[in-house]
């Protein structure tokens, strides 16, 4: 293996899209992806288990993890915590293995500030064109209807901006097939294997 740091993959995007189930079916699929397990202070729902699904914290307990500078974002997301712990990302990153997150658009952009290096996948949902569409096609609407899709529209293309790759979660094999292709892509890219390349030819000089 010539790559000596794992990848940082990030997959964000628009609540309702669908992020939870595309990043579920990959799991189920072999990867070499870490799946970084968040904390929360929302209650489990039937069937998730503590430390699999995420590791459960009371309010008190997670604010103390914010202080501690233990996570490397955390965001309030209908009215509970979520956060990404900085020690598993970091030391699993440092093995060489690639980290996944699956995490809402204020973390991602929290994410981005400190690993710029890391992979911005944004998942939008297929009614985004369909809506896009019918704004400009239609001419039905209310002129405040069109108004108010229009700015929704705008505000969730305008996040894209912060990201590497969008992938349109129209069928979920196939965004899964999607974000593998991401995965492949990023360990293909020259700077990233020449650099480790140069490194490795370096040492072996000294
Ligand atoms: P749920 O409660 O349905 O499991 O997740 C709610 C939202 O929180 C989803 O959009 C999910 O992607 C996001 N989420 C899960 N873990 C994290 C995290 O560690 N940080 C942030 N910012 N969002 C998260």
């Amino acid at each position: 293996m010539i790559e000596e740091k794992g990848i940082l993959f990030i997959l964000s995007g628009p609540s309702g899209v669908g992020k939870g189930t595309v990043r579920k079916a990959l799991f189920e699929q072999s990867t070499d992806l870490k799946y970084s397990i968040s904390m929360t202070t929302r209650e489990p729902r039937e069937g998730e288990r503590d430390g699999v699904d995420y590791f459960f914290k009371t309010r008190e307990e997670f604010e103390k993890l914010i202080g501690e500078g233990q996570l490397i974002e955390h965001a309030e997301y209908v009215g509970n915590y979520y956060g990404t712990p900085k020690q598993y990302v970091q030391q699993t990153l440092d093995e060489g293995k690639d980290v996944f997150l699956e995490i809402e658009v204020q973390g991602a952009l929290k994410v981005r500030e400190n690993f710029p290096e890391g992979v911005f996948i944004f998942l939008i949902p297929p009614s985004l064109e369909e809506l896009k569409d019918r704004i400009v096609n239609r001419g039905t609407e209310t002129e405040e209807k069109v108004k108010n899709r229009l700015s929704a529209a705008k505000e969730e293309i305008e996040m894209m901006d912060a990201y590497d790759y969008v992938v349109v979660n129209d069928q979920v094999d196939s965004a899964v097939h999607k974000v593998q292709s991401i995965v492949l892509s990023e360990h293909c890219k020259r700077e990233r294997v020449a650099h480790e390349y140069k490194k490795a030819l370096e040492a072996d000089q000294s």
